[in-house]
């Protein structure tokens, strides 16, 4: 059964109906419950600035501003497509062929990504389907999920990115963004969006394609830095995950639970931390379940240790 037949069968929310609000553009004249599914471009009239903030790798100066149309915080400008890759620094993955991290970060690491992946196998249910990493980076998390018996697939923006879990690791990465790539529909058991969505400028599109291509009953993992977060508002421009300009949205609970919601997923646990990035406790995570499940969880929110 294609995804749209069951995404016929969805109880939509009566504020955030499925592919629709809230990061849609909104159409002078309509009701909040008729946005326009297109990406909102965020003029210039409509937004509203926060603060200043510099970009740490080079010095450039940014606005993070409040946009009226779609209600995201959003970094402007926007590096052009072409400018973008010189915002992130050589070496953002490490060398190819040595460690990133000293030995012992790196097998803690390790340790956490088999604790990750066992969180998302208490959701998910004890069969090893295939698991999606978008902007899988290195790859470890995949690896993790091989050793444990699945059938992994990550993806990564160039080909030099792709290198470390192609070439060291031996894992699958597909080169592109996950609508350009187009997996096919109902594909994939697990997703993982592990601080992607701040990256992209329409993750309203990126979820709806993850909904696309996530089989009904299937668990996304998403973790994003939380804009909301008292740490966010205490530091402003100097909270080191502002990471403007490669960070492009700046999501708070409220509105990545409303994208989610929108786009079909119930929300299954919520974490306000994430232990990796423990040292300022700003990140959040969620793991959200395609309600179309044969296997149908509830509404209902439990959050995890
Ligand atoms: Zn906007």
């Amino acid at each position: 059964m294609a995804l749209d037949e069951f995404s016929r069968k969805i109880s939509p929310s009566p504020s955030v109906p499925p592919g629709r609000a809230p990061f849609a553009k909104a159409t002078a004249g309509r009701t909040d419950s008729e946005v326009s599914t297109a990406p909102c471009s965020h003029p210039d009239e409509h937004l509203t600035s926060l603060f200043s903030a510099t970009d740490y790798i080079t010095g450039d100066q940014f606005e993070v501003a409040h946009c009226a149309l779609c209600k995201l915080s959003v970094t402007t400008p926007q590096p052009a497509t072409d400018q973008i890759a010189s915002y992130y620094p050589s070496g953002y993955y490490g060398p190819l062929r040595d460690r990133r991290f000293p030995g012992i970060v790196e097998k803690l690491q390790q340790a956490l990504y088999g604790w990750r992946v066992r969180q998302i196998e208490s959701v998910a249910g004890p069969a090893k389907g295939r698991v999606l990493d978008v902007g899988c980076g290195r790859g470890l998390l995949l690896k993790e999920f091989r050793r444990r018996g699945w059938q992994v697939q990550g993806t990564e923006l160039s080909e030099h990115s792709a290198r470390y879990p192609r070439e060291v690791l031996d894992l699958p990465v597909e080169i592109g963004s996950l609508e350009t790539i187009r997996f096919p529909a109902n594909h994939f058991d697990v997703i993982t969006l592990w601080h992607v969505l701040e990256h992209v400028s329409d993750p309203q599109a990126l979820l709806t394609e993850a909904n696309r291509i996530l089989k009904p009953g299937g668990v996304l993992l998403v973790s994003v830095p939380n804009f909301g977060g008292c740490e966010a508002r205490l530091f402003r421009d100097k909270w080191f995950h502002l990471d403007v300009p490669r960070h492009v949205t700046h999501l708070t609970k409220r509105m990545l639970e409303q994208a989610l919601r929108g786009n079909g997923f119930k929300d299954r646990r919520w974490s306000g931390t994430t232990l990796e990035y423990e040292e300022t406790l700003m990140r959040q995570g969620f793991v959200f379940q395609n309600p179309n499940a044969a296997r149908n969880c509830g509404c209902g929110s439990s959050f995890m240790a």
